[in-house]
């Protein structure tokens, strides 16, 4: 049986659904909804996906697919009453990719399908308007040129820049270089008739030399390539790319919509726009968008005229669609309401205007900055159109770290050179590149740059994803550059009219209200974007932390209810503790405890402990770091207020804290009084070939049992200090890198000595734990003998990747990005766990370590446990909890919760 490759929709009625989405891809399933709705859509039929991945698989179309696209083309025609290369009526179509997850502009689209040199005529003829007619001929031949030929747009720019030309002699207006200015000065709009017939004849020129043939008069030879050339669009780079950052399958394939033609470039009374049913930057509910009148849709979106705004406002001046064409705008904010209740989603709606009748084109949900995906969640529960569940998953844990972005510190008394639409939000500081290449090439070298472009196209993507943020001369808050931007969680800011970039000398300038130039930022000046503000600052302006906001704050508390893991922190400082317990942090999971020995007072007494000659001369040492680390662990615990808080003994190689500088070396040697040749001799004894599987760890406390012991009586006198001052406390102290039950048992006896000794001393004993890292796979899979002496585990997922993997995590930066690329692993196993081996030695050392001791608890502190990926995963194998980066803390939570619903689906309602 031939399958079904073709779903028809018209007003009132389709074949299709919004559950779709597989088949139909987000638009065309959306379209069919819509048009079971009652909302008029321009009728038209969607070829499936699995006929997009037929194609790529063959390489030419599937059986039945044409006859399919044939038929159905004549019902349209019955339903347009137009006919499909009729000269006298014709009916034009546009054929444009729709994927089953919005991939915006990745993909291709052709519009006025149909036309040819008589054709033309016809619409000529029935729009009353030549110039209109050979305008849409020329954007035919363009985009077909370009998408179905392959042939380079720019090779189509002199056809068009020589007519504009034309015109700007005839109106006797200064001619200016550089063809951004022309089509400033001369807009499409002004060229007419005669002009446009000369561009239509010179770009079918430029189509014959580039592609060898001419352009296909056959409207369906049109129609059939330009599928074909859509089908193809799936694979183009940057839809690659694009699905990779966004982890869309490649093998999805791409719908294709056919839809008959409405035109909102008919002149006075049509119009085309796009809106938002809610704030896309803020979340605020309001109705919000952008139209222009006598235009097409990409317009709009290209950025190359600067759009209106669609609901009056006090500035709007009688220049919004609420003003200037009242009854459409009042269906079209009815309809945006309807579309939000059905689809229980900010939607991002696309409408035309053909000579005053409204037509949507398209409604998805809208993408948005992860401030107003958390506002729009919040709110929606509180207008009970979702569920708190619902709203938990509806937020991405990765963006929200866009809520603690850093914003303008407004005591810096920067003054903005300039100002434009705030389209992503967030404030960042770079230097000034003008092409995505430069902010690749800057980035790579770990230089943080901002991206200047007049406009964004998706050829820029490389360099929007390597920029910190975006800035751009034109477009509005629907531009390319605002949506991606958005969608990447770069701050940017567009439409900075005043900002006139000249690529070829490298600068950008600023003009005045005079048109003077105000500022120059030179290639490579630095400068300051606030994209919650869309003010742009010369220089690197001071920013200051974000805060979470009411509504982020609504849904961390929702959290609470639905995740069964806990969210602690890794941190090594009271003001760190403070910072993740403001976050909503329930214990630290681990104090790296060598960070607290840096600070110059401590580090003399750290290097001599470790050149010491004799354990004497090691435990004089000590006792000077021991008052140093009491008190560091008192501040720890007075902050976490009774919560559990993870300290580990020291765990790096000795040779880390040495000097290495001469006149370092001089002033130890001088405080030990011993020779510079004595100190450097043991610095050279000290020396590891490769000391990450070297001399530390659990090793360092049986080579020198003095200093866990000198570190346990720190742990213990301040956390008995602590409680004494009335404070519950909750010390679990952490052996790191052990991979036997006898380095656990020989630093259980060293605990336990000095927890008598320190109890007796204070008269009273302190409740703690003692546990150990896994950080090697001997020690997962000799967990259950680790756990004699464990009374918790925590995953050191760090080491147990490079350890597990062979992988120096210190060097995998030569070679792993490779690996990524090529497929060999699916994500770096540094961000994200590698849950095929690292996970699978988790999950034994759980296993194996609760048959040995049932009441064993466990945590991941590696830098996994702020990964959602890896958190979901720390769900489902039954972690008690992750601990991550204090900022990463929400993200966390949010992600905590999410693995708890989506496993075990018992939904709050
Ligand atoms: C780990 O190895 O995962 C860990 C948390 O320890 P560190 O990163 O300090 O080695
Ligand atoms: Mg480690």
């Amino acid at each position: 049986m031939v399958r079904k490759f073709v779903y028809r929709f018209e007003s009132n009625k389709a074949e299709g659904r919004a559950e779709w989405k597989p088949l139909l891809g987000g638009k065309g399933a959306n379209l069919a909804e819509m048009a079971n709705l009652g909302i008029p859509v321009p009728p038209g039929f969607t070829v499936t996906t699995e006929a997009c991945i037929d194609y790529l698989k063959l390489g030419h179309f599937p059986e039945g697919l044409l006859e399919a696209v044939r038929d159905s083309m004549s019902w349209l025609e019955t339903c347009t009453r137009r006919q499909f290369g009729n000269v006298e009526n014709p009916l034009l179509v546009s054929v444009r990719s729709g994927a089953q997850s919005s991939m915006p502009g990745m993909m291709d689209t052709i519009l006025d399908l149909g036309l040819n040199d008589e054709t033309v005529i016809g619409l000529a003829r029935q729009s009353q308007s030549e110039r209109f007619a050979f305008d849409a001929y020329r954007r035919l031949l363009g985009m077909f040129g370009n998408v179905v030929l392959e042939i380079d747009h720019e090779l189509f720019e002199p056809a068009l820049d020589a007519a504009r030309r034309a015109v700007a002699r005839q109106k006797q207006l200064s001619l200016p270089d550089d063809a951004d200015t022309l089509a400033r000065v001369v807009p499409d709009s002004v060229l007419g008739a005669e002009e446009l017939k000369l561009v239509v004849a010179d770009y079918k020129r430029i189509i014959l030399e580039h592609s060898g043939k001419p352009f296909p008069s056959d409207p369906y030879e049109q129609l059939d390539a330009a599928i074909a050339a859509v089908f193809r669009s799936w694979n183009n780079a940057r839809a690659k790319l694009y699905r990779e950052m966004h982890d869309i399958p490649h093998d999805w394939g791409t719908a294709v919509n056919i839809q008959a033609m409405v035109f909102g470039n008919l002149g006075d009374t049509s119009a085309t726009g796009v809106a938002f049913t809610r704030d896309p930057s803020t979340g605020e509910r309001r109705f919000f968008g952008e139209w222009l009148p006598n235009a097409q849709g990409e317009d709009v979106v290209a950025g190359i005229r600067t759009p209106r705004a669609l609901s009056r406002s006090p500035e709007s001046d009688g220049s919004s669609l609420e003003e200037a064409m009242p009854d459409s705008y009042a269906e079209l904010f009815k309809i945006q309401h309807v579309l939000e209740q059905r689809f229980r989603d900010m939607q991002d709606i696309e409408f035309t205007i053909e000579a005053g009748r409204l037509y949507l084109l398209q409604t998805r949900n809208g993408k948005r900055s992860a401030r107003a995906s958390v506002r729009i969640a919040v709110d929606m529960v509180n207008e009970g159109l979702l569920y708190p569940d619902e709203a938990i998953l509806r937020v991405d844990p990765e963006r929200l770290g866009e809520l603690l972005f850093p914003a303008i510190d407004p005591k810096a008394g920067a003054s903005a050179i300039a100002r434009g639409i705030p389209a992503s939000p967030g404030a960042v500081s770079g230097k000034a590149v003008f092409n995505a290449e430069d902010a690749q090439a800057y980035a790579e070298r770990g230089e943080s740059v901002i991206l200047v472009r007049t406009e964004t196209s998706p050829e820029d993507l490389h360099g929007m994803k390597a920029a910190k943020g975006i800035l751009t001369a034109r477009g509005g808050a629907t531009s390319h550059a605002a949506v991606v931007a958005r969608g990447m969680g770069r701050p940017c800011v567009s439409g900075c009219s005043t900002l006139h970039i000249d690529y070829a000398s490298g600068e950008a300038v600023v003009h005045g209200g005079n048109g003077e130039v105000t500022t120059r930022i030179k290639h490579a000046d630095s400068i300051t974007i606030d994209g919650s503000s869309g003010s742009v600052y010369l220089g690197n302006v001071k920013t200051i932390e974000a805060e979470l906001g009411p509504e982020m704050e609504t849904m961390l508390v929702w959290t609470e209810r639905v995740s069964r893991m806990r969210v602690r922190a890794n941190a090594d400082t009271p003001e760190q503790a403070a910072k993740a317990l403001s976050f909503g942090a329930r214990g630290i999971g681990l104090c790296r405890t060598e960070h607290m020995f840096f600070s110059d007072e401590r580090i003399a007494a750290v290097r001599e402990m470790i050149l010491a000659r004799d354990t004497k001369a090691r435990e004089k040492a000590l006792a000077k770091l021991l008052p140093f680390q009491t008190q560091d662990f008192a501040g720890l615990f007075r902050v976490m207020k009774g919560l559990p808080v993870n300290i580990r003994l020291l765990d790096p190689p000795l040779h880390e804290f040495l000097p290495h500088e001469k006149h370092q070396i001089g002033e130890l040697a001088a405080t030990m009084g011993v020779s510079v040749v004595d100190v450097e001799r043991k610095i050279a004894e000290l020396y590891e070939f490769n000391p990450m599987l070297g001399h530390r760890g659990v090793r360092l406390g049986i080579t020198y049992p003095e200093v866990p012991a000198m570190q346990v009586r720190a742990i213990l006198e301040a956390a008995c200090t602590v409680q004494e001052e009335g404070h519950e406390v909750l010390p679990e102290i952490m052996v790191p890198l052990a991979f036997s039950e006898g380095e656990l048992g020989a630093m259980r006896v060293i605990i336990d000595e000095v927890a008598k000794d320190v109890f007796a001393k204070h008269g009273k004993e302190v409740k703690f734990k003692v546990g150990t890292m896994i950080e090697l796979p001997r020690a997962a899979l000799l967990a259950d003998q680790l756990a004699k002496h464990a009374e918790f585990f925590s995953f050191g997922t760090n080491d147990l990747t490079q350890t597990t993997l062979g992988v120096s995590r210190d060097d995998a930066g030569s070679f792993l990005p490779l690996y990524v690329e090529r497929g060999i692993l699916p994500e770096d196993p540094f961000i994200s766990l590698d849950t095929d081996g690292v996970g699978e030695l988790v999950r034994i050392a759980i296993e194996k370590g609760r048959v040995a001791r049932p009441e064993l608890h466990f945590g991941v502190c590696g830098e996994h446990g702020g990964d959602p990926k890896s958190i979901d995963f720390c769900e489902q194998i039954g972690l008690s909890y992750v601990s991550c980066s204090p900022f990463r803390v929400p993200i966390a939570r949010v992600a905590a919760a999410q693995a708890s619903l989506r496993r075990t689906r018992k939904y709050w309602r």
